[in-house]
């Protein structure tokens, strides 16, 4: 079958993802992926930080089907009741007040930037630019790509959607220094995920809340890779104790059906009145149905609590990894269960492929860096065996 959907790709899929890893995986359970062939993977990279339930979870499952055979789509114009229930468990359990519901991470940045613009215009002052950072990555919209600090994103597309400015990350003052009366938001991730698992220091992200409250400015938090238990918190600012006026989230919220969240204060929310934001699909009964289900299974299973012990236990057996191969691991950073393995720039590439052949899914990030962002589900087995396999082909290369 591979060969067929190879072909198929070729001829008639646009050729954004170019040669994909060769594989077609057609079944899953838990930690594991199950090829057309029959080979088995073990996915420690959870769809890129969307399958926090592993794969088939049977409870997550059974919440999908029910809902399926009551009602999928009805649209924005009528109540919803999982998605009234959805958005009172999101504010709840974070600094958010209020919730709106889109469709992917690039959709629940855009619905940011609006709301961090209509805020301004509402109260007739004149700030409508957002500040982000390099490195940074905040989807493939227009905006969300004017947004995205790396130029490999954005040459083709200029000119961008203006008023984005990006600054050097972890750098306070040339963060201050790029703050003008223009200026609307800072908007940051906490733990950079696509460009090679880069955590914001502390210090710096409270320096940010301090300069934002100082200047009446903004300040958003993009947690689309970091959200949702991923760093053994339910939200990554909870871990650092800063709170945002807006943040966003999507990736494992629907643990594979796809949904974005924006959320935000009181305040802030308050901007968007009837018709100044809209959606089809955004928080329909069978998207806001997963979103519920995973958030309670999430609770129910402790697995934010798993999260964050099964992150301590990786990065030990990371950690004693790398005293190993000095030679070969440059560093180890993580946050909970969101782990970068950063290699020698010249093996990164041979030990990402050999990792896949031995059926170990990972991704190659920032071009040096071994993602890992496992299903919230694993278990110290599971990352034994990881690190065994990562100990062998490091000794091979
Ligand atoms: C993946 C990601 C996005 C984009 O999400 P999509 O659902 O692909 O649009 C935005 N921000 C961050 C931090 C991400 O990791």
């Amino acid at each position: 079958m591979l060969d067929e959907v190879i072909a198929l790709d070729r001829k008639y899929y646009m050729n954004t993802f170019g040669d994909r890893l060769p594989v077609c995986f057609t079944d899953g359970s838990g930690m594991k992926l199950i090829a057309d062939n029959g080979k088995e993977y073990y996915d420690y990279l959870g769809g890129i930080a969307v399958n926090a339930l592993g794969h088939g979870h049977p409870r997550f499952i059974g919440a999908l089907k029910n809902q399926l055979d009551k009602i999928i789509h009805t649209s924005s114009l009528y109540y919803i009741e999982n998605q009234a229930k959805l958005a009172k468990k999101l504010v709840e359990s974070t600094c958010a007040d209020k919730v709106f519901f889109a469709n992917s991470g690039a959709e629940a940045n855009e619905g940011a930037f609006k709301l961090a613009k209509i805020y301004f215009y509402k109260k007739g002052i004149e700030k409508n630019e957002i500040i982000t950072l390099d490195k940074s990555f905040h989807g493939r919209t227009l905006a969300t790509v004017a947004a995205t600090g790396q130029e490999k994103y954005q040459k083709p597309y200029k000119p961008l959607t203006p008023g984005f400015i990006q600054v050097e990350p972890n750098n306070y003052e040339a963060m201050e220094a790029a703050v003008t009366d223009k200026t609307a938001a800072i908007m940051i991730e906490l733990i950079q995920g696509e460009s090679g698992v880069h955590p914001m220091d502390e210090e710096y992200v409270q320096k940010l809340r301090r300069l934002c409250d100082e200047k009446g400015i903004l300040l958003i938090f993009d947690e689309v890779q970091t959200g949702i238990g991923r760093t053994g918190h339910l939200f990554a600012h909870q871990m650092y104790g800063v709170y945002p006026d807006i943040f966003t989230a999507a990736k494992a919220l629907g643990g594979g059906i796809p949904i974005g969240a924006v959320c935000a204060t009181a305040e802030v929310a308050s901007a968007f009145e009837p018709g100044d934001h809209g959606t089809t699909f955004g928080g329909n009964p069978f998207a806001t149905a997963a979103g519920l289900a995973v958030l309670n299974i999430l609770e129910d299973e402790n697995l934010i609590e798993n999260a964050n012990k099964m992150g301590t236990f990786f990065k030990e057996k990371l950690l004693k990894l790398q005293s190993k191969h000095s030679d070969k691991i440059t560093e180890i950073r993580s946050a909970g269960l969101l782990i970068g393995i950063e290699l020698k720039t010249e093996i990164a590439k041979a030990v990402f492929n050999k990792l896949f052949n031995d059926g170990f899914l990972t991704s190659l990030c920032g071009g040096n860096t071994i993602r890992i962002a496992p299903p919230l589900i694993i278990n110290k087995l599971d990352i034994e065996l990881f690190v065994s396999e990562l100990d062998t082909v490091l000794k091979e290369i």
